[in-house]
């Protein structure tokens, strides 16, 4: 990525995409920001609207879209498990049909091209932590199959349009990211729980709490997908980017509540349906390929996340 590419971020007003905005301007790029708004918000961008570089557009990425661009960053899911399985079907026709256009797209304007997919391909995984070569542990019927199986069909047709048709991919594996943005009826775990600490509403912990994630704060994650986009043609992932620091669910709370001062009280509920009960990236590819690891804490990145929740709500 040099200075004046023009790029394309699908899902450019949600969480991540606003942050990949930011830091592609600041690259000297010519950014084309494309959102459905389903759960991203114009607010998430309006900071950039004046910016001479930066172009805002209206559209699903289940419809073609015909605009000449360098690189495409392709963040366009919505990755709550609320907000994916509010309607399952259009949930696994963004990820399918948004990948074939914009793989189409790819492929005719000689684009280089990023897909967002996601530790989920790994499902409820048997091991530990997961490494790139695992094929997972899917439920293709279960209720988080629209996400998982759709992600895991995107990277299907990325890599049999690189096979065919020479696009040029890169496949990232996110792992759970959080930060400054997020929304509060996100319904992740991390928004959910400070929005609850900071209102004094009880925490949420769904089953016992002792199921783990590993999460990564989004300035990091950005690093990643720079860098990422910058590694030679001939490396297309996929690739884990993520935080290997693991938690449970529990401690996390404990966690969010020592951080916030809250005195909100922690309250049970069912875990939900193939939730997974462990998650952790091996990510010696990522450090090997992109000489990329995180470098932020999870308790200094929930601070940081604490002081915009603080200033939002
Ligand atoms: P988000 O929900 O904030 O952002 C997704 C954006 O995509 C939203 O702005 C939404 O309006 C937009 N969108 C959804 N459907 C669309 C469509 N059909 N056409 C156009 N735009 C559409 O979530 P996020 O955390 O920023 O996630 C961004 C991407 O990263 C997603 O693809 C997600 O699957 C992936 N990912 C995120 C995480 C994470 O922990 N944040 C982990 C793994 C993968
Ligand atoms: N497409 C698009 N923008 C483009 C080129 C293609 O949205 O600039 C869409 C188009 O709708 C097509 C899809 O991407 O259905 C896949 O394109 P491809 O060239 O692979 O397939 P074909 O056009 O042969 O169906
Ligand atoms: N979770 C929770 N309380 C909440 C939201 C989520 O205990 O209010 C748990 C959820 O069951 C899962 C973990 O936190 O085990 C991460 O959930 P999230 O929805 O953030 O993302 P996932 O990694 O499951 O896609």
């Amino acid at each position: 990525m040099g200075p004046g590419k023009r790029v394309l971020v699908t899902g450019g007003a949600g969480f991540l995409g606003s942050h990949l905005c930011e830091r592609l301007l600041a690259r000297d790029c010519e950014v084309l920001c494309l959102d459905n708004y389903f759960t991203g918000r114009r607010q998430n961008v309006a900071h950039l609207l004046g910016h001479p570089r930066f172009e805002l557009m209206r559209h699903d990425v289940t419809f073609p879209l015909y605009v000449e661009v360098d690189e495409i960053y392709n963040l366009a899911c919505p990755a709550s498990p609320v907000h994916y399985q509010f309607d399952p079907v259009q949930t696994t026709k963004t990820s399918v049909h948004g990948a074939i256009n914009m793989l189409g797209l790819a492929k005719r304007t000689r684009a280089k091209i990023f897909q967002a997919s996601t530790s989920e391909v790994y499902g409820d995984p048997q091991i530990h932590p997961q490494t790139e070569d695992y094929r997972g542990n899917v439920n293709p019927i279960g209720p988080r199959a629209c996400y998982d199986e759709g992600k895991r069909c995107a990277e299907t047709l990325f890599f049999d349009y690189h096979r065919q048709h020479k696009v040029r991919i890169k496949v990232a594996r996110l792992f759970n990211t959080y930060g400054p943005r997020m929304h509060p009826n996100d319904g992740r775990v991390v928004s959910n729980f400070i929005v609850q600490a900071l209102t004094g509403k009880p925490i949420t912990l769904y089953g016992d709490g002792t199921q783990t994630r590993s999460f990564c704060y989004v300035d990091d994650m950005m690093d990643a997908f720079l860098a990422l986009m910058d590694t030679p043609d001939e490396f297309t992932g996929p690739v884990n980017l993520g935080n290997p620091g693991e938690f449970t669910m529990r401690e996390l709370a404990e966690t969010v509540l020592k951080l916030t001062g809250s005195t909100s009280a922690i309250e049970f509920h069912p875990l939900p349906a193939d939730d997974p009960m462990q998650r952790c990236p091996d990510i010696t590819l990522a450090k090997a390929k992109l000489g990329w690891q995180p470098t932020i804490a999870l308790a200094q990145g929930l601070e940081r996340t604490i002081a915009y929740f603080r200033g939002v709500l």
